[in-house]
């Protein structure tokens, strides 16, 4: 290297080294200045971070000092007030409202306000109605969003009353919203323009949610006190109801007896305590079972079958009812009616009306008493005039001209009618007065059919009416417990009726058969059938059917009276099928019960 360039580079050196110094020396001066601003600014910053955080603190306390008073009080009117009153302490607003969404018209109400008593805005303080999307409210409500509108005269949404107030002029609205729904809107205002920052609408808008939980839940409470009061004011007109009901049924004369599904006694009215003796204290809540002794074994087909439609309410059919004539222990004589109670298919229970026939039934024997004392007096002076009758057409007195004799022929065949007539009132009204006694034997159905049929077979003979009679039994037919003769003019008179309703070449089935506890007979014809709406008479006394068959042949219409008196005494059931079609015939049922060795 030359000296010149060496030179250079020394030259080159010194003044990189005056620089350096310069640039530290440069940095140090500016250190120490930056240093000397710091320290202020810091402490300026720290002073606004404290007051931003005493701020929060401060709002942190009214919202839970509102959220304390909005869900301690049940009261929503005085909770939002308070609300309302310390929104506007904390941000110095100097009114403050509530508009909330009526549910039924959709339109916007006002419902609490604070800060309106100034005389000069109390207009605004008047309910009112904006439709959602209306004024700033309604957009608040329809955007779902919080509005700080510095000056109202400036914004198009504000809908200014007709007296302008000159305290509303900066304003505050945030949306009342519960989850997805808005319910309303909190304002606040300030006659000062540009009063309010942003910061008070965020606490605005914090309260805003308290309250709109807080209304929401009042709205659910009032809900459910409207139908808790709905319910129990339903509940007291049941109870009055059930009452009047009760009431009602105690006043009745008949006894009223009501089960449950579970056959338990649920009411007893006085009459019924009577009927049956029995005490309604002791009685309600009591299985139906319970009373089966206390009642007498008449009463057995009638709690059968209250428990059998309790146990299995499918057994019942619409329509079925249950009514018959009890012989109760204490003597009295009852007809009950049983109904069971069905509720949109379910079975309720069961209701029995009873009623006390024992005068009724002690004047019906009177008068049967009375009757089969006539019919038996008429019986002596009718077989006298039957047996002159007969004597003079036999010509005991002499010969008879042609006149004399027809004549003589119908006293003796009237007399004759009359004498059935007379026989059958004396046999039912000593039936019914109670003055046949039955001796029971063990019989066998087969021979007293057998009988029977024989007699309408020679019947048939003598008449010459072709008639194809079949006797249907089992060769193990048990025995049954029955008296022969009654048992023997059940099946005459059922097997004459089926002759004499049978037009001639018909055919007569006997059919025998156990079933359960009774050996149950079964007489089918094809003869002329009995019409349905006749059906429920034709076991009255002195009934007869109009068919022309039956009007030509003679008959007292006390046949079937006797038969049920009959069947009944033995403990026996009697009924009828037919389809009411001529040539269809009809089916007369009965049955007996079993015998069993130990009786
Ligand atoms: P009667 O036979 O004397 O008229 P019943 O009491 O025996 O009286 O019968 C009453 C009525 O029942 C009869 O008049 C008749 O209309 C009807 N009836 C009874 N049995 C039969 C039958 N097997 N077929 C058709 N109708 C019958």
């Amino acid at each position: 290297m030359s000296l010149g360039q060496s030179a250079l580079v020394g030259i080159g050196l010194l003044l990189t080294g005056i620089v350096i110094v310069l640039l530290v020396r440069a940095s140090l001066r500016f250190a120490h200045a930056s240093n000397a601003h710091l320290v202020p600014e810091l402490e300026q910053r720290v002073a606004e971070r404290t007051a931003e955080l005493a701020r929060e603190k401060h709002n942190t306390e009214t919202l839970l000092r509102v959220l304390g008073e909005v869900s301690a009080s049940l009261d929503l009117d005085r909770a939002l007030n308070r609300t309302l009153a310390l929104l506007n302490e904390v941000i110095g607003a100097e009114q403050g409202s509530i508009l909330l969404i009526n549910a039924e018209d959709n339109t916007i109400h006002y419902r609490a306000g604070y800060g309106y008593m100034m005389p000069s805005i109390t207009g605004g303080a008047k309910p009112t109605t904006l439709k959602i999307g209306e004024g700033l409210a309604g957009w608040v409500i329809k955007n779902r969003q919080a509005a700080l509108i510095t000056d109202v005269r400036q914004d198009e949404r504000w809908m200014e009353l007709p007296v302008k107030s000159p305290y509303q002029r900066n304003v505050i609205a945030a949306p009342l919203a519960v989850g997805e729904d808005v319910i309303g809107v909190i304002m606040v205002f300030h006659h000062t323009t540009g009063f309010f920052t942003p910061e008070n609408m965020n606490m605005v808008q914090a309260i805003g949610s308290q309250v709109a939980v807080a209304i929401n839940n009042a709205q659910l409470y009032e809900l459910i006190r409207d139908q808790a009061e709905r319910l129990g004011n339903m509940l007291r007109n049941q109870q009055v109801e059930a009452s009047r009901q009760k009431a009602i049924l105690e006043a009745v004369a008949d006894g009223v007896l009501v089960t449950d599904a579970n056959n338990e006694i649920n009411f007893v009215n006085s009459s019924a305590e009577q009927i049956l003796g029995l005490k309604a204290e002791t009685t309600i809540g009591q299985s139906l079972d319970n009373f089966v002794g206390l009642f007498g074994k008449a009463t057995q087909t009638w709690t059968q079958t209250i428990r059998a439609w309790s146990e299995d309410p499918t057994s019942y059919q619409p329509g079925d009812t249950y009514a018959e004539q009890l012989n109760l222990e204490n003597e009295r004589v009852v007809l009950v009616h049983l109904a069971p109670v069905i509720w949109r298919n379910e079975f309720l229970g069961t209701v029995s009306i009873f009623r006390d026939i024992t005068h009724e039934v002690e004047v019906d024997q009177l008068k049967s008493e009375f009757v089969a004392t006539v019919s038996h007096e008429l019986r002596t002076p009718m077989t006298s005039i039957k047996g002159y009758a007969d004597l003079l057409l036999m010509g005991a007195a002499g010969a008879l001209n042609e006149k004399q004799t027809h004549f003589l022929e119908i006293v003796s065949s009237n007399t004759e009618r009359l004498s059935i007539l007379v026989n059958d009132l004396l046999d039912l009204s000593r039936i019914e007065a109670g003055r046949v006694s039955l001796s029971l034997q063990p019989l066998d159905l087969r021979e007293v059919a057998e009988s029977a049929m024989g007699e309408v077979t020679r019947r048939s003979q003598v008449e010459k009416k072709e008639m194809d009679l079949k006797l249907d039994a089992p060769p193990d037919l048990p025995r049954v417990y029955g008296d022969l003769e009654r048992v023997h003019q059940i099946l005459s008179n059922l097997l004459d009726n089926a002759y004499r309703y049978t037009p001639e070449k018909g055919h007569i089935i006997v059919h025998l058969e156990k079933v359960e506890g009774e050996v149950q007979v079964d007489m089918m014809d094809n003869g002329v059938g009995i019409a349905p709406e006749d059906q429920g008479r034709i076991f009255e006394r002195f009934f007869r059917g109009e068919n022309p068959l039956v009007l030509a042949t003679p008959g007292t219409g006390l046949g079937l009276p006797i038969v049920k008196q009959l069947v009944n005494m033995h403990k026996g059931r009697i009924w009828m099928k037919s389809t009411g079609i001529a040539g269809e015939g009809s089916t007369f049922s009965f049955t007996l019960p079993l015998y069993q060795a130990k009786e």
